[in-house]
């Protein structure tokens, strides 16, 4: 059954390249049955824009983000050589998105975790992603000494506590966990520690806080996942815990993400362009799907966001509705049908 919503709001829709168009195409149709929340304006970008018009990332796809504030975009690969930079850190960048946001909940019940049911917000622009880096030779070795200069700023890191803890509120979550490595990295990941905790001092008696040092945290993930709710972290320590996070949930297929701005928001999954099955009707589209259903929640409109997940959930539920990378065998297309008739 179509569904009708009483907002509809322009946004831009990325296909992306490799599995990209395939798995845009399902989400197209589902919000489609969704009453169409979102007015789409498709713009190019990834190999696909390359090859029409030589830039990775032209300006009408960043025009079209300036104006509608709002993105779904499809994974897009990084050619490797040629001196291009990867469309995504880009994006970060052109739009500011300071908060990474990757919830990670267990929808297949029976795999090593169940009910698992977590947030981790990654700081998506400072500490060691600035990319200051450089070689110093020494006795005729260009690459003798390799140094990196990671750098947080007081402001960076209350802007991105605050937007976890605001996070933790909106959401009904109880607790959150700074994620640092203060005992060593004392000024960089200290003063990351420090703001945070300011920040908290906030919301006492409202949201719970604890902290945990980077290496305990992976450790504690694996061994108690269910003690976390929010965890709060810095670029680089939040790059890997948000796939570990993935890892407990069934893997990159099912993890969306969420990169957020003052003034703009991209949604997107947490997977890559798939190049080996692309084109094969194998790729799994409910990584994308779910990024959309945060993208309706950015929006405020949660009943929508909790139709498109109950009807993902009731798809997966099913032996029939699995996808390859799940074990199973049913088409992208075939699985998008699946969850339509569920809406
Ligand atoms: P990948 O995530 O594309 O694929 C890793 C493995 O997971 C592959 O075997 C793939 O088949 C499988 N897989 C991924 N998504 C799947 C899905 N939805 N359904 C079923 N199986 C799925 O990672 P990669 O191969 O390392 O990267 C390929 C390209 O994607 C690279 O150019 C990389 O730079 C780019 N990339 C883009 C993004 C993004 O746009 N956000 C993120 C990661 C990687």
């Amino acid at each position: 059954m179509t569904k009708e919503v009483a907002r509809k709001i322009p946004a831009t829709l990325i296909p992306g390249d490799g599995i990209g168009p395939e798995i845009v195409d399902v989400v197209e149709r589902v919000f489609d049955a969704l009453g169409n929340p979102f007015i789409w304006e498709k713009h190019q970008a990834g190999l696909n824009a390359l090859e029409k018009s030589g830039d990775l990332l032209p300006e009408s796809t960043l025009d079209s983000i300036r104006r509608t504030g709002l993105a779904l975009k499809g994974p897009l690969t990084t050619p490797i050589g040629g001196g291009f930079r990867s469309v995504n850190v880009r994006l970060r960048e052109a739009f500011q998105l300071y908060a990474n946001v990757r919830p990670a909940r267990t929808i297949i019940p029976g795999g090593r975790y169940d009910k698992i049911d977590l947030v981790l917000i990654r700081e998506n622009l400072e500490g060691l992603y600035v990319g200051h880096e450089h070689y110093v030779p020494i006795d005729g070795d260009p690459h003798a000494v390799a140094m990196a200069t990671g750098i947080n700023t007081r402001a960076g890191s209350r802007r991105i506590a605050k937007f976890a803890f605001d996070y933790a509120v909106r959401n009904s979550r109880k607790k959150v966990t700074i994620v640092h490595k203060a005992n060593v990295l004392k000024a960089l990941t200290g003063l990351f520690l420090e703001t945070a905790k300011q920040v908290s001092a906030d919301y006492a008696g409202q949201i719970e806080t604890n902290e945990r040092i980077v290496d305990a945290c992976a450790m504690q993930l694996v061994l108690n996942p269910w003690q976390f709710d929010v965890i709060v972290s810095t670029n680089l320590f939040g790059d890997i815990l948000s796939d570990q996070i993935a890892g407990l949930v069934g893997g990159l297929g099912m993890a969306p993400g969420a990169n957020i701005g003052e003034h703009a928001a991209i949604f997107e999954a947490v997977h890559g362009s798939a190049p080996d099955i692309a084109g094969q009707g194998k790729a799994n589209p409910s990584a994308l799907l779910l990024a959309g259903a945060l993208m309706l929640e950015h929006k405020d409109m949660y009943a929508e966001a909790q139709w498109l997940r109950s009807a993902i959930d009731s798809v997966l539920s099913t032996e029939e509705g699995r996808t390859h990378d799940l074990g199973g065998s049913v088409s992208t297309s075939l699985f998008g049908d699946m969850v339509i008739d569920r809406i």
